[in-house]
C-alpha cells in the first residue's frame, strides 16, 4: 500500500528532524525515514556552538535528558608555536558552547521530532526515488512506496537522494576529513576545557579535545584536502598525535581509548552545490552546509532543515518552484555568505605564521578574547556585518542560548 505524505524527509539526523518538526508543528504530515536504527552514532566532535544551541532549544531538546551534555565556558587555543590562549565566554548570560555525544543528542532530536508530530521510521532505508509533474515517488525498505509533493534530502554527506534526483557530484569527497576517538581517564585540563591545537603539519586543520559530561572526552583532528597531510596519511599521524608533548601535557598519559577511532568526510560548499532539484530540497551535510573553517555542521543542519521546511510551508503543495526558489534565496543570502567568509579565513590559517598572528590578534585584550570566542562559536552569523537583513536588536549583545 502506498503511504501518502505531505513531505517525505530522508534522514533523521539534526537536519531531517529539524525540517520534520517544523513541518509537523504547522500541521503537515511529515514522514521521516532513516536507514539506521536509533540511537545511532555519528562520527563527530560532539561540539555544539551558540549557533546550534538556540535551534536545539526551539526544537524542544532538553539538555537535562542527555547524560553526556557538558556546558563549556572556556576554550583554549594553542597556536603552532608559543603559549596557548584562553578564550572565555561571558559568564551568567546563558550557555554559548556545549558538547554532547551524538548517539545521545541525535536520539533526543528524533524524540523531539516525534513529539512535534512527525512520523519517524528508523531502520528504513531509501532505496529509490523519482519525481514527475505532481509527486515524488520513493521506495523505502520496510515501508514500501511513499509519495509526497516534496522530499527533503537530509541523508548526509553521501546523500543517496541526490543520486536518485540526478544531482550527485561525481567524485566529490568533501572539503576536509576528520578522525574522532573517545578517551577516558584524561588529565583535568582536558576534562574541564575545550582545547584546540593548531599543529603545523595539520594546518589549516586542527586537533581538538572536547569535554563530555560523563567524564570522557572526544578527541580528534581534521585535515583539509590539498593540505600537507593527505587523507591516506591520516592513520599514520593519528598513531603518534596524542603523544605529542603539547597534547600529552593536557590529556595526560593515563587515558584509555573507548571504542575504535572513526573517520568521516566533511562537506563544506553550500555556496557551490545544487540545493534543490524539482521537488527535492537538500539540507545539512546533503547540502554541504558545514563551516569550511571549523567543520561544524550541527547548527547548519538545523538551520537549513528549518529553512527548507519554512519554504515548503509558505509555498504550499502546488508550487515547488516557489518553494525551491525561496529556500535557495535564504541559504544564498545567509549561510552561504557566512561560509564564504569562513573559507576566506582559512587562507590565513594555511600558514604557520598566519595561524600564530590570528591567535595573537584574537587574544590581544579581554574584549577581543571574549568577542572572538563568540564569533568563532557562531553566537551571531559569521558574515552578519555584510548581511544587513539579519541585523536585529541585540544581535551582537543578546544573552547566550539555553537561558
Ligand atoms: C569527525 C567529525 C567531527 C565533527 N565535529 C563536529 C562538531 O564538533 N560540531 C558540529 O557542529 N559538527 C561537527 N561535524 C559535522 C557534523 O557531524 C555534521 O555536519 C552533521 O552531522 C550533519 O547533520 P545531518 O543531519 O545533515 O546529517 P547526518 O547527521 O549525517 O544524518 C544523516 C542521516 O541520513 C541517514 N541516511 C543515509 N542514507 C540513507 C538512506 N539511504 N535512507 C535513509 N536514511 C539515510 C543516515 O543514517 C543519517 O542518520 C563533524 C564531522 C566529522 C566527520
Amino acid at each position: 500500500m502506498t503511504r501518502r505524505a505531505d513531505v517525505l524527509v530522508v534522514g533523521a539526523g539534526p537536519a531531517g528532524c529539524a525540517a520534520a518538526a517544523t513541518l509537523a508543528r504547522a500541521g503537515r504530515d511529515a514522514v521521516v525515514v532513516d536507514k539506521a536504527r536509533f540511537p545511532r552514532d555519528k562520527v563527530c566532535g560532539d561540539g555544539l556552538t551558540a549557533g546550534a544551541l538556540p535551534l536545539l532549544e526551539e526544537l524542544g531538546v532538553d539538555p537535562a535528558s542527555i547524560p553526556s551534555w557538558q556546558r563549556v565556558d572556556d576554550v583554549v587555543v594553542a597556536p603552532p608555536r608559543g603559549r596557548p590562549t584562553t578564550f572565555s565566554f561571558p559568564r551568567d548570560r546563558g550557555t554559548y558552547a556545549a558538547a554532547a555525544r551524538r548517539v545521545e543528542l541525535d536520539a533526543a532530536v528524533v524524540d523531539a521530532a516525534r513529539a512535534a508530530g512527525a512520523e519517524v521510521h528508523d531502520g528504513c532505508a531509501l532505496e529509490s526515488a523519482r519525481q514527475d509533474d505532481a509527486l515524488v515517488r520513493a521506495t523505502v525498505r520496510g515501508l514500501g512506496e511513499v509519495t509526497a509533493p516534496y522530499v527533503v534530502g537530509a541523508d548526509g554527506m553521501w546523500s543517496p537522494l541526490r543520486k536518485c534526483m540526478g544531482v550527485a557530484l561525481p567524485g566529490y569527497r568533501g572539503e576536509s576529513h576528520a578522525f574522532r576517538q573517545y578517551l577516558r581517564g584524561v588529565a583535568s585540563p582536558a576534562r574541564r576545557d575545550l582545547w584546540v591545537w593548531f599543529e603545523p603539519d595539520l594546518l589549516p586543520g586542527y586537533a581538538w579535545s572536547f569535554p563530555l559530561g560523563d567524564g570522557a572526552v572526544n578527541v580528534g583532528f581534521g585535515i583539509h584536502r590539498g593540505g600537507r597531510v593527505t587523507v591516506r596519511e591520516m592513520a599514520e599521524v593519528w598513531r603518534s598525535l596524542l603523544r605529542r608533548p603539547r597534547l600529552a601535557a593536557v590529556l595526560g598519559d593515563d587515558w584509555e581509548a573507548e571504542g575504535p577511532h572513526r573517520a568521516w568526510p566533511i562537506p563544506a560548499r553550500v555556496d557551490r552545490i545544487p540545493l534543490t532539484a524539482g521537488r527535492a530540497l537538500f539540507v545539512g551535510d546533503a547540502a554541504a552546509a558545514t563551516d569550511p573553517m571549523t567543520g561544524e555542521g550541527i547548527g547548519q543542519a538545523l538551520e537549513t532543515g528549518m529553512a527548507a521546511a519554512r519554504a515548503v510551508l509558505a509555498a504550499g503543495p502546488g508550487a515547488p518552484d516557489t518553494a525551491t526558489a525561496a529556500y535557495e534565496r535564504e541559504v544564498r543570502r545567509g549561510l552561504a555568505r557566512d561560509n564564504q567568509l569562513a573559507a576566506s579565513m582559512l587562507r590565513l590559517l594555511r600558514h604557520r605564521r598566519g595561524a600564530e598572528l590570528g591567535v595573537r590578534l584574537a587574544g590581544a585584550t579581554p574584549w577581543t578574547r571574549r568577542n572572538f570566542a563568540r564569533w568563532m562559536f557562531e553566537d551571531y552569523p559569521r558574515a552578519v556585518l555584510a548581511t544587513p537583513h539579519r541585523w536585529h536588536r541585540g544581535v551582537l549583545t543578546g544573552p547566550g542560548s539555553y537561558r
